[in-house]
């Protein structure tokens, strides 16, 4: 059996708003099959769901929420703002298709889902419309996902909110250093997506051989060392062992050294898209 959801931290944001510390991620389950593996994390304890419009999964999640029976207030639900509606004038509609589709009354966390600089929108002009979303009791807070240094710094010097989240790729063969300082200097919360690399780091010698040392498996040891990093995580399965295995990280620790031995793998190896450079992709 599982630990009960109260043994997972919360994150508090910088509007205090606060952010289970471990959730699930949806990308990439079909939409017929969401549902089940959304009540399956329930079951498990998991209390935070990572979606996006661009996932397409968005209706099966609210169903899950709904039919879980689980009150909304303890349930995390974050989405993200689709590619294709950074227009100012779209993102108020695009947020509405959101909630629509999740059917949940709110959303806990609303991402724009990637900066797309190259794109012919400013994502800071699209970032002030995020801002105009808050205020209403839909949103609880909104943030980033992809965004560089630069691009956090302009909406650090030019908008009124600062992001209260940054969901970046990160995992031990990219730790993102730089972009986590700057994040934590500036009260924006770092999420790690992919934070085991989709399941590449684990055949790691070194990981393999501190899950030796203490008695967990790769997956668990990666996912812990992004907690004791401070991070936020949503790893993501349809295998019910696994969504388990995930979800038993609070009753072991790894020392000072086995962190730092998981953060010396850092190779600055990305398996997602550049965001300096990756563009819009079709609606
Ligand atoms: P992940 O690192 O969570 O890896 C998932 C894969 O690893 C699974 O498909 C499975 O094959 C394997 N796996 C999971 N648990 C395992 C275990 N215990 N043992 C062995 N193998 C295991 O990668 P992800 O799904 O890409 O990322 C997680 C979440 O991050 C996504 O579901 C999504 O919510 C979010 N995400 C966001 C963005 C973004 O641009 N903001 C991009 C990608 C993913």
């Amino acid at each position: 059996m599982a630990d009960s959801t109260n043994t997972v931290p919360t994150v508090t944001l910088n509007n205090g708003v606060e952010i289970p510390q471990l959730g699930f991620g949806v990308y990439q389950i079909d939409p017929p099959d969401t549902k089940a593996a959304v009540l399956a994390a329930f079951e498990a304890g998991y209390r935070h769901i990572d979606t996006a419009e661009l996932y397409g999964n968005e209706a099966e999640v609210g169903d899950a929420v709904r039919a879980s029976g689980i009150d909304r207030s303890e349930i995390f639900v974050t989405s993200k703002l689709k590619n294709g509606f950074h227009d100012p004038d779209r993102v108020a509609a695009a947020f509405q298709g959101t909630l629509d589709a999740l059917d949940i009354d709110y959303v806990d966390l609303f991402l724009i889902h990637w900066p797309m600089p190259t794109s012919d929108v400013d994502y800071l002009d699209t970032w002030k419309a995020m801002e105009g979303l808050l205020g209403g009791g839909k949103v609880r807070a909104i943030g980033v996902s992809n965004f560089q240094v630069p691009h956090l710094q302009r909406i650090l010097d030019e908008a009124t909110v600062v992001p209260a989240a940054n969901q970046i790729e990160l995992h031990p063969y990219l730790t993102q250093d730089p972009l986590r300082e700057f994040d934590g200097a500036h009260g924006i919360a770092t999420e790690a997506w992919s934070p085991i690399a989709q399941g590449k780091v684990l055949g790691d010698l070194a990981i393999a051989a501190i899950a030796t040392e203490v008695g967990r498996t790769p997956a668990q040891v990666v996912l812990r060392w992004h907690i004791q990093r401070g991070e936020i995580v949503f790893p993501k399965s349809v295998t019910r062992s696994r969504v388990e295995e995930n979800f038993a990280l609070f009753d072991f620790e790894l020392s000072t050294d086995q962190v730092a031995a998981i953060s010396a793998l850092n190779r600055d190896e990305r398996l997602g898209p550049d965001p300096d450079t990756f563009g819009r992709v079709p609606d």
